[in-house]
């Protein structure tokens, strides 16, 4: 009984079929109990309610299946197998580079995501043209209104980094949000990148490196 629930357990977590698992129990390749469980000598992946968080390079899509690259192949394949499944929190373009975060927890991934949920994300843009010093009160104003949309924008900072540079901080998601307000104030965004999601940033995470995120910064995103 002890392990046809442990087979279970691990099947959830992706590690193969059940019946794979319990010939892998009984030829005695599962090890430890608990936070110390191994298999086949390794630290067993985390339960659900995990959190990662990515250093997204550009030209991978955060759809589970597309045609392309996908953001789920840096990940060890396995974590594509789990119940319950692993999604991104929200989606970057497949150009967009930077902080990205996937979870398996659906409670939290739509408090995140939620219209409502007013975690501020910030984004560093370029440019194809230079700056022209209206932007910013145009996208503090509360009342820019993207094409096809019925709803104004919130109010959104906008800091001048560069002539053709500058970091923007949102608390919504639209669709191509970032991308869109530039083309609405005149210019286009050539280079995107995330740097912070609420408190979190990339630290000194190399572009493609993913890790978890401790029980600590998971209470903190809320
Ligand atoms: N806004 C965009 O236009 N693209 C992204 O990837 C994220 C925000």
């Amino acid at each position: 009984k002890a392990d046809r629930q442990l087979a279970k357990y691990l099947a959830n977590l992706g590690y193969g079929s059940r019946k794979e698992i319990e010939a892998a129990i009984r030829k005695g390749r599962v090890t430890g109990e608990g936070d110390a469980l191994r298999f086949d000598g390794a630290p067993v992946d985390p339960p659900p309610g995990m959190v990662i968080l990515m250093n997204k390079p550009a030209g991978l899509t955060c759809s589970r299946q597309d045609q392309g690259r996908l953001v789920y192949e840096l990940l060890p394949p396995r974590y594509l197998k789990r119940t319950p499944a692993l999604s991104t929190v929200g989606r970057l373009d497949a150009d967009t580079t930077g902080l990205l975060l996937f979870t398996d927890d659906g409670k939290l991934l739509h408090r995140l995501i939620s219209p409502k949920s007013d975690m501020p994300k910030t984004y560093d843009a370029t440019l194809a043209r230079p700056l022209e010093g209206h932007e910013a009160d145009l996208f503090a104003s509360g009342e820019l209104m993207l094409r096809g949309e019925d709803k104004p924008l919130l109010p959104a900072t906008l800091e001048i980094t560069g002539e053709r540079t500058a970091r923007l901080t949102l608390t919504e998601g639209r669709y191509h949000q970032v991308r869109r307000m530039f083309a609405a104030a005149g210019n286009h965004v050539e280079a995107l990148h995330r740097a912070n999601f609420g408190l979190l940033t990339l630290g000194d995470l190399p572009v493609g490196d993913w890790r978890h995120l401790t029980a600590e910064e998971i209470a903190a995103l809320g």
